[in-house]
């Protein structure tokens, strides 16, 4: 095989979309995974995900996120398929809270429209849902839905398009750099290229082993729940939904068939050793916490699952994402940590990675993503 420009490894979310960004510019790539392309195994499948502006984790990440409104856009254009659906979102959580108080935050400083609710107001406003009377609540017209494996799969059809080259089913066992050229072995191959992305999700440890980032894997029970009441149909206008609730934050989406809703608890997860031989079955205690918030703020939902999922979450100590260029070898760049909020980004993460491996730096804000900040380093 002819020699490449840069190998990216892991074709999920982000090393999808950093094959496409480097296609666009010429760049010959080539994107080695594990699995099949478009696999259920990582981070990155499951119909859906939340995309927001109003980010309540830091103001720090909307000019990012303007950049991947543009980018996922663009992508609906190039490959002519639909990938956003314009749900809105609403917000539910005490005043004080992180996330009602983050949201204003960041829609205040960057001038988003963000609509606020006492949550009686909300009652009628959003039917079927039950708000704490101690919560606040606030909707983001502009947030909406991306359809994840319908994203992922664009991202990797755009990049074949503009003639990258991918490989499946082919694991990554060893890398090298001597900082001009790199050396990636696999288990059928070896491949040189003159620079290197590893965007290896759940995987990350072992491929970025000698960095010791502390980054922790857990198993994340993901739930579509059958619901009879029209107030969750997409068509009715039921938006995407955040909940931060006492014994933790909860979210979901609108129906899109009409017949169940998708839940999933945000926070918690039980961490795991080996992202390869997670248990992917359901058991009654995965679902206990999401049955209580369903009875509680969705009551006409039937509280026990009709079918799920299971899906992995990389987490920082600080849950910011970590991305940067390998402190030895300035042609590996890496993307990693992005603690189950990273993929509605893709597409701004792939032109970081490819403005990292291409120029050494980006003129995107990304400084405080940095594997030398001090939650970071305190940990290593
Ligand atoms: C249940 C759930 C809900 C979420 N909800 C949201 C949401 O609403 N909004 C949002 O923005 N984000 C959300 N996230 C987070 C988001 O989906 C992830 O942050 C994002 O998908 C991570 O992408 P990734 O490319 O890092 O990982 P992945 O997509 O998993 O990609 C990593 C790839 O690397 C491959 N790989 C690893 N090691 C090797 C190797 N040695 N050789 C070859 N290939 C390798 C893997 O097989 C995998 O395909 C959610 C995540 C989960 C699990």
């Amino acid at each position: 095989m002819k020699k490449r420009e840069t190998i990216v490894i892991g074709v999920g979310g982000m090393g999808s979309a950093a094959c496409v960004e480097l296609a666009r510019r010429g760049v010959s790539v080539l994107g080695i995974e594990q699995f099949r392309l478009g696999h259920d195994r990582g981070s990155s499948h499951g119909e859906s995900r939340i995309i927001r502006k109003a980010y309540f984790e830091h103001p720090d990440y909307v000019p990012l996120l303007h950049r991947a409104y543009e980018l996922w856009n663009k992508l609906e254009k190039d490959a002519g398929r639909n990938l956003f659906r314009p749900t809105g979102l609403v917000l539910s959580g005490p005043a004080d809270g992180e996330t009602i108080q983050g949201a204003r935050l960041s829609a205040e400083q960057h001038g988003i429209e963000l609509q606020n609710f006492t949550a009686n107001e909300a009652l009628k406003r959003f039917p079927g849902f039950v708000f704490p009377a101690e919560h606040d609540v606030a909707f983001e017209p502009g947030a909406g839905t991306l359809l994840v494996d319908d994203c992922v799969q664009a991202q990797i059809d755009e990049a074949v398009r503009l003639d990258a080259t991918m490989i499946d089913n082919e694991k990554v066992v060893d890398w090298s750099s001597d900082g001009k050229t790199v050396r990636v072995r696999t288990t059928r191959n070896e491949y040189h290229a003159n620079s290197l992305i590893v965007t290896a999700g759940a995987w990350a440890n072992e491929c970025l082993r000698s960095l010791g980032l502390p980054l922790k894997v857990v198993r994340k029970f993901v739930g579509w729940f059958h619901c009879q009441s029209a107030n969750f149909h997409e068509t009715h206008g039921c938006p995407t939904f955040y909940f931060e609730m006492p014994h933790g934050t909860f979210y979901g989406f609108p129906s899109f068939d009409g017949t169940t809703v998708k839940v999933a608890e945000h926070s918690g997860g039980e961490p795991i050793d080996d992202p390869a031989t997670v248990d992917r079955e359901s058991y009654p205690s995965d679902f206990v916490r999401l049955n209580s918030f369903l009875t509680t703020c969705l009551p006409e939902i039937d509280p026990d699952p009709v079918r799920h999922s299971v899906c992995l979450y990389t987490r920082t100590p600080d849950q910011h994402f970590v991305i940067d260029l390998h402190p030895e070898w300035k042609n590996v760049a890496f993307a990693a940590g992005f603690s189950g909020h990273g993929f509605k980004f893709c597409p701004v993460i792939g032109e970081v990675l490819a403005d990292l491996i291409q120029q050494g730096q980006t003129s995107l804000p990304i400084e405080f993503l940095s594997r030398n900040r001090t939650a970071l380093v305190g940990e290593l």
